[in-house]
């Protein structure tokens, strides 16, 4: 840690352009003109903006200044649990940035635009193979927006077959979004408890699944970060009364070219691009979430889609049995050409190390860790690791005191709170892109952290003390936001 926080960029209080600016000052020197000027140049433009006067570096040192405050994967490791926030390769975003791809109108005729189609339909493809789900749409925007889909899809396909179906079932460790996706389309989520093993009993689902059930959301690897087990007999359960089993695939990082969903039983799937495949996110940026369903489920999804004939690639709109469109156009468009650049720089062996390397980095985590903080479920896990505060509670410490101390670390705080059937949950999820030196680092961090709680817990409960801002009153910035500056 810093012993003089003074001095790091993080501290520095960063005035205003206009509070810094000097009279007289400039970023070139433009020789004075030796034509005499016909008019003057003010009475044609006026007095001009109130500029403040500043040097090149002045401003260069603002600006990186600035973007020291905030904190992001090329900053350093952020381990945030069930958002995987691996390092994004800048190759992609040059692929994304490509004039003739990413200037080009999505209203243009198909055959101005064979380039765009060609990296849309062989995406389609790259995800269904890898998914084993072989109707895919690029549309929906995010995650929750191809559960939104997906749940549509549900619905048409209960109505094709006169079905009239009203609950989905939902285990207790699921996304926040699953619930809503399903209560948008009319369907009651109807929650189901996982097992003191963190994994869904098969009972439970026998015991809930009835035709009046459109079917089970589940998510696997689920946010637990352990590998439901079961999913093979839940979809037979559920298929036995003629539902359908949705895959929410945001932890696809640790089964890529591992599980092949459609052979574990799913139907419908959505990829989360902006975790999985390589688009920065975490600022709120535009994201992707491809949804890929079994060849029987194709006909519901939403139009357009790319389809190849003969040589040429050209988007089919004549689908009667569609959903519908569920976004302008084609989707985001750059965001799909991060995705598509990734898996053709990774290839299809890669892209499973990067699964196995995901794994192997929160295992081991995971077991340098366990004497440290209670794991939440000592079971094997897949990317991710959960531990709870129940060693820290007779210090009177909480999560959010050891993530705000891990600030003061040099890190991003791992995921707090979350899933909520863990007692003051700490999810740590460091993506296969943190080499061994790094995560050592990392853990560390968390051993001297657990070992201030018990010797100085006020360091804990004051952090943090090394950033740019104290401890935020939360519940204050929530209820009453003051976006203005
Ligand atoms: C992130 C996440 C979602 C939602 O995805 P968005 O892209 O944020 O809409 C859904 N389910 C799980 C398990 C997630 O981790």
């Amino acid at each position: 840690m810093a012993k003089n926080p003074g001095l790091t960029g993080l501290i520095i209080e960063e005035p205003l352009l206009w509070e810094k600016g000097g009279k007289g000052r400039s970023g070139m020197c433009i020789p004075d003109s030796d034509v005499p000027a016909a008019t003057p140049v003010a009475a044609l433009t006026g007095a001009g903006p109130d500029f403040p006067d500043l040097s090149e570096v002045d401003i260069v040192r603002h600006y990186t200044r600035l973007s020291q405050w905030n904190f992001g994967v090329d900053t350093g490791m952020y381990p945030l649990g069930s958002c995987t926030m691996k390092y994004n390769p800048k190759i992609n975003e040059k692929f994304a940035a490509t004039a003739e791809l990413a200037a080009a109108h999505p209203m243009l005729a198909d055959e101005y635009v064979q380039g765009n189609l060609q990296v849309i339909y062989e995406l389609q493809s790259y995800l269904g193979t890898i998914s084993g789900l072989p109707g895919v749409t690029l549309q929906p925007a995010a995650g929750a927006h191809g559960e939104l889909t997906g749940m549509m899809i549900f619905a048409a396909y209960h109505k094709s077959r006169n079905s009239k179906r009203t609950k989905i079932l939902i285990p207790d460790t699921a996304h926040g979004t699953n619930p809503a996706s399903a209560a948008l389309c009319g369907y009651k989520p109807v929650h189901l408890k996982s097992g003191a093993n963190g994994i869904l009993p098969i009972q439970a689902v026998i015991d809930a699944m009835d035709e009046e059930t459109a079917g089970i959301m589940i998510t696997n690897p689920n946010t637990l970060g352990l590998f439901e087990t079961n999913i093979r007999e839940i979809a037979d359960i559920v298929h036995s009364k003629g539902g359908l089993v949705y895959g929410d695939g945001a932890n696809m990082n640790a089964i890529m070219g591992v599980i092949d969903l459609g052979k574990s039983g799913v139907d419908i799937m959505h990829w989360n691009v902006h975790k999985t495949l390589s688009t920065p996110h975490g600022g709120g940026g535009p994201g992707a979430g491809p949804v890929c369903v079994t060849k029987e489920l194709e006909k519901f999804l939403p139009v357009p889609r790319a389809i190849k004939v003969g040589d040429s690639y050209k988007m089919e709109y004549d689908c009667p049995d569609s959903i519908g469109k569920i976004h302008a156009f084609h989707g985001n468009f750059s965001v799909l050409m991060r995705a598509y650049s990734y898996i053709r720089t990774m290839g299809a062996e890669n892209l499973k190390k990067a699964s196995h390397l995901a794994v192997l980095n929160a295992v081991y985590i995971k077991e340098e860790l366990r004497g440290t903080l209670k794991l939440a479920y000592d079971r094997p896990c897949m990317h991710e690791v959960v531990f709870s505060d129940e060693w820290l509670q007779e210090y009177k410490i909480s999560t959010l005191d050891v993530a705000k101390r891990l600030i003061d670390h040099g890190y991003h705080p791992p995921t707090i709170y979350f899933p909520l059937v863990v007692h003051g949950a700490i999810m740590i999820e460091p993506t296969e892109t943190e080499c061994k030196e790094d995560i050592d680092q990392f853990i560390a961090a968390m051993k001297t952290v657990v070992a201030e709680a018990k010797t100085d817990p006020e360091s804990l409960r004051q952090a943090p003390v090394n950033a740019k801002l104290r401890r935020l009153d939360e519940t204050q910035a929530a209820r009453r936001p003051c976006l203005c500056g």
